[in-house]
């Protein structure tokens, strides 16, 4: 057959179209190209199903009564699940061919063969067939039953109207298509071209030569190509693989395409469902890996891998088997994909203890890049923490979500907050869900911010969020693309190959130093405050039970360390950080979940506490009663609230004892609280106040205000709860600004673009509603002695209320804010405002493992896109000499702005939880001014302590006679953060130390304890020895050096017991 010769008369419309119609799904069908992709079809021979609200196991689900089903028939409602059976006998005629089941069905299917998982299906992730055979051979069985689990959810929920409405419960599914048909595979390769062919010529546009080149050999291969006439696709295919085969030069870009599936952990959908997802998404990736050797996939996120391991354990060995081959590549290092601002220091670093040691225990070997496409902001912690956990390099895209500054670069050295560096990337598509596309590919190109200084990038393909993964189509798309001419080059690569490609051509590549601040999705650090509050108490609880847990293994033989239960307890605690959890991203299912989570961690948290608690006080004489325990590494002089027989609560003293009450135990001959040890120690005392404050503390009332003194700190409320003022007695400084009032409630609308519970938007700021109070609310509640409190009332709105306890201790530097709040609003906001009488340029919050300044004005784009931002436990604004730090016991977000502090408190957004944060709430903030720097002043310490109060624990058996102290820093600017046994502990009696340094400051310092440690190695935050670590123990102490915001950890192996 002669070459077709074309006309010169092209015209670019009418050719580009021409093509176009030629694979139209729409038009033309009954004589295109695209209407030939399948041939004969014929029915199942059988379907029946089975409903079901629970999500069952394959076998027994199968056990159940099955019944006739036809397609057409609809099932439901949202989240049950419907099963199929499907007996299907391919007829005899096909012999020779390429047989598919056709399935197209509303929600999410995993079609089932002999008890394991084959394929998933989803109309949405365009997956409609499962490959019966290649090819059937003459002698193949013919027969054969299938079970397809329909679940009754799209691959991003049910949202009512919108994506993320909140669902609707009713919503009905349905089967279209359920038959066999013969598929043509040359018809769909030719298809794949024309479609590429296409995507140049417009991609390219009519400026470029290779643009023309392509339309006009697309036009060519219509005009060769009869559909009808198979006979005629070898010429077609020879037309395109002469335009595919001409290379590109030397300097093409390399694009390193990995396949992907962003699987939400929870989200428009519960826990549960995801364990599902992943099984369908990973088995259908199973499947892409089986019939492409070069098709390589990244899957991050340990806990679902843990899910499969449990659920499907053939598919989990099936994943095992492709990561010995090089193509699933597990990512990320840690347990979920958690949010980058909210967890802990501590947590973070849990996240990549517990995801680290799961993949090398599955997959022999740790993850070398950090992995988080998708969530709302990075803590200038995380390159420090990434590398003490075996990581070098960080890939996201979610900064290309910012709303107002474009970030300026997509590959660069990302330096975090104590000077450590990652190797970042952020794919130039901006997208963890590409398709394949010629667009895609090009704006990968045309988008990256570093050209010339590198020259690989990332695409990361597959349908994601809900799930789905790659398909067939998109790996044949950039299959065909590895090298033509006009177009990058590009490689099916794994992460690792990408990163070292990078890492090998880093010498022009920039450095970005500080947090990556996502410009968008600042409400997250407020929607669900429960869950928040949760978060942060967990913390603490975990905390604790770790310290405590630790100390009952020095002390006692017999002590078994609950490393099981606080694993569980851990990991549950790290579910709910994932980033759709934490940020209160989520529907009503999951935040009620994420709460029973909370819950249990806080009661088999104090259950493991009292434990811990009677380990230590048994074997000493001495009376029954309570445990106090100070869990922070300093001496605290507080008031305690100790309980009483009967339930109720009397006020106890915790006076400076001498030089041991650092991460102490003290004991005290309670019930009655008379007989205090003696001094040297940590100890209760009855209700009394030191005698110099004595005379100040009784609340003063005058003309309907109240004054609070202590005689460190002198507060006046105005007759509706307002501060007039917030002296420093010794100095007379005073911390509110003239004319202005602190503790000011204020309320905002609240109405963002679109994404609801994660937006606020900078013109909330332009709603301001002062909430103002009535006068004459304001009483005296405690009337003194160790403790002065003012009550009053404020009503916020017609339906909502609030009620807050204004408390001043003796002895305490800050004053407390204990408050209550039943809210019931739509779209309203909630802050508290302090206008400080401070003037300065920047104000300091606490991150993890350290603070970083922001900017208090709005000089520039990217500082008054920082009008929401988040902060730990404390914020500071502070001038020479003087300054107001804001504490907090489960708050996130923030704001200064000028001189005024902001604490924000609660959200009522309604999508995609019309619920979220109806209800009631209890919060406690406080205010500490300060002379000096924070850091001298005490500010770091004091939050920790409102976060960790002393624990009052009941000491079943007889409690130790006198204090003791296991640890204590020499420096005040280092943390002594966390006590726990070391994850592989040989004997049990190895603990792991992590201390920071937290001022921001060069610092020697000396670690000393009581405990008998035999010896002591630094490790990394994988708790992996450093070999040049050893540190000496010099009279039961170690000499530690710290730069600044340095986390450092350490081995401590205990002597073995006496006997
Ligand atoms: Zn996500």
């Amino acid at each position: 057959m002669a070459a077709v010769v074309s006309p010169a008369l092209k015209h670019w419309r009418t050719t580009l179209e021409r093509v176009e119609k030629f694979v139209s799904p729409l038009y033309f069908t009954d004589c295109n190209l695209r209407g030939r992709l399948f041939g004969n079809s014929c029915p199942v021979s059988a379907l029946s199903s089975f409903l079901t609200p629970e999500r069952l196991p394959y076998q027994e689900a199968v056990q159940q009564d099955f019944r006739p089903a036809q397609v057409g028939d609809s099932f439901g409602p949202t989240w049950w699940t419907c099963w199929f059976r499907v007996e299907l006998t391919i007829p005899e005629a096909w012999v020779g061919q390429e047989v598919h089941l056709c399935w197209e069905s509303d929600g999410e299917s995993l079609v089932w063969h002999d008890g394991e998982p084959v394929q998933g299906l989803t109309k949405e992730g365009e997956k409609t067939s499962y490959v019966l055979t290649d090819r059937l051979g003459a002698g193949d069985p013919r027969s054969l039953t299938l079970y397809v689990e329909v679940a009754c959810n799209g691959l991003l929920g049910a949202g009512k109207g919108t994506m993320i409405a909140a669902p609707d419960p009713g919503k009905m599914f349905q089967v279209s298509r359920a038959e066999l048909a013969v598929f043509h595979r040359d018809v769909h390769k030719l298809l794949v071209d024309l479609e590429l062919l296409l995507g140049i010529a417009k991609g390219l546009g009519e400026d470029s030569q290779r643009s023309f080149q392509a339309l006009y050999t697309a036009n060519q291969i219509v005009n060769v190509c009869d559909p009808t006439q198979p006979q005629t696709f070898p010429m077609a295919q020879d037309l395109a693989s002469r335009f595919f085969g001409q290379r590109g030069g030397e300097s093409q870009h390399t694009i390193h395409a990995t396949g992907h599936c962003h699987i939400d952990t929870a989200w428009l959908w519960p826990f549960k469902e995801t364990v599902r997802k992943c099984a369908r998404s990973w088995v259908t990736a199973v499947r892409l890996m089986e019939r492409n050797p070069e098709f390589i996939f990244a899957c991050s996120q340990a806990q679902q891998l843990e899910w499969v391991k449990t659920h499907y354990p053939g598919l989990h060995a099936r994943l095992q088997e492709f990561a010995c081959r090089g193509q699933f590549v597990p990512v990320g290092g840690t347990w979920v994909e958690m949010d980058g601002n909210l967890p802990s220091g501590e947590a973070m670093v849990r996240q990549f203890l517990q995801g680290q040691r799961f993949f090398l225990q599955e997959f022999g070997k740790i993850c070398s890049e950090f992995w988080l496409p998708d969530t709302f902001g990075y803590s200038a912690q995380l390159p420090q923490i990434m590398r003490g956990c075996g990581i070098r390099h960080f890939l996201t895209q979610k900064l290309s979500w910012n709303l107002v500054n474009s970030f300026p670069h997509h590959t660069f050295f990302w330096e975090g907050l104590d000077g450590s560096r990652v190797l970042t990337h952020f794919p130039p598509g901006d997208s963890y869900g590409m398709e394949g596309s010629v667009e895609e590919v090009l704006k990968t190109v045309a988008k990256n911010r570093d050209k010339g200084r590198t020259n690989h990038s990332a695409f990361l393909f597959g349908f994601g969020d809900g799930g789905g993964g790659p398909t067939q189509t998109m790996v044949d798309r950039l299959k065909r693309l590895c090298n033509t001419d006009g177009l990058p080059r590009v490689q099916l690569s794994s992460p690792g190959r990408l990163f070292s490609a990078l890492e090998s051509d880093s010498g022009q590549l920039c450095t970005w130093v500080g947090e990556l601040f996502l410009e968008l999705h600042n409400g997250t650090y407020t929607t669900h405050a429960q869950i928040k509050k949760g978060n942060r108490e967990c913390e603490r609880v975990l905390h604790d039970v770790e310290l405590l847990s630790s100390l009952a293994l020095a002390r006692s033989v017999h002590f078994l360390y609950p490393a099981a239960q606080l694993q569980d307890l851990w990991r549950l605690l790290l579910l709910n950080q994932f980033h759709d959890v934490v940020t209160g991203s989520c529907i009503q299912l999951v935040a009620e979940e994420a709460m029973s989570h909370y819950q249990d961690i806080r009661s088999h948290g104090n259950t493991l506490l009292s434990t811990a608690a009677a380990a230590l006080c048994a074997g000493e004489p001495g009376p029954e009663g309570l445990l106090i325990v100070n869990t922070l590494p300093w001496k605290r002089t507080e008031v305690l609230a100790l309980p009483r027989p009967g339930g109720a609560h009397s006020l106890g003293f915790v006076p400076s004892p001498g030089d041991s009450a650092q991460h102490g135990l003290c004991s005290c001959a309670c019930p009655q609280l008379t007989a205090a040890p003696p001094a040297p120690a940590a100890c209760v005392c009855p209700a009394r106040a030191p005698a110099d404050s004595t005379s100040r503390l009784p609340p003063a009332k005058t003309d309907g205000s109240v004054t609070l003194d202590n005689g460190i700190i002198r507060v006046r409320l105005e007759p509706t709860g307002r501060l007039t003022s917030l002296l420093l007695v010794a100095s007379g400084r005073e911390a509110i600004a003239e004319g202005a009032l602190g503790n000011q409630f204020v309320l905002f609308d609240d109405v963002p673009l679109y994404w609801d519970a994660w937006d606020v938007m900078d013109y909330h700021l332009e709603t301001r509603k002062p909430v103002l109070g009535q006068a004459g609310t304001l009483a005296v509640g405690t009337e003194g002695g160790v403790r002065g409190s003012a009550c009053f009332l404020l009503q916020i709105s017609p339906n909502s209320r609030l009620s807050q306890e204004v408390v001043l201790d003796v002895g305490c530097p800050y004053v407390r804010f204990r408050t209550e709040v039943h809210w019931h609003e739509a779209h309203k906001f909630l802050k508290v405002e302090f206008p400080a009488r401070v003037r300065s340029p920047q104000a300091t919050y606490e991150v993890q493992f350290g603070h970083l300044q922001r900017p208090t004005h709005y000089n520039t784009s990217w500082d008054w896109a920082r009008y929401e931002v988040w902060a730990h436990r404390w914020m500071d604004l502070s001038e020479h000499g003087f300054g107001l730090a804001l504490l907090n016991d489960c708050k996130y977000g923030a704001s200064v702005r000028g001189s005024v502090l902001s604490l924000s408190l609660l959200r009522a957004s309604k999508a995609p939880d019309a619920t979220a944060d109806m209800g009631r709430h209890e919060f406690t903030y406080a205010l500490m001014p300060h002379e000096g720097s924070f850091q001298d002043a005490g500010v770091i310490r004091a939050a920790y302590s409102l976060n960790f109060p002393l624990l009052a624990l009941p000491a079943p058996g007889p409690a130790p006679a006198t204090a003791w102290s296991a640890f204590s820093v020499s420096s005040p600017a280092v943390v002594l953060e966390t006590v726990k046994q070391a994850e592989t502990s040989p004997q049990g009696r190895t603990l792991v130390l992590r201390l920071y340094e937290a001022h921001g400051s060069h610092v020697d310092c000396w670690l000393h304890t009581s405990l008998p440690v035999q010896e002591a190695v630094l490790c990394d935050l994988l708790e992996q020895r450093d070999p040049a670590g050893h540190l000496p123990l010099r009279e039961a102490s170690l000499k530690l050096t710290f730069s600044p915001f340095q986390v450092r950890s350490l081995l401590l192996t205990l002597q073995p017991p006496l006997n």
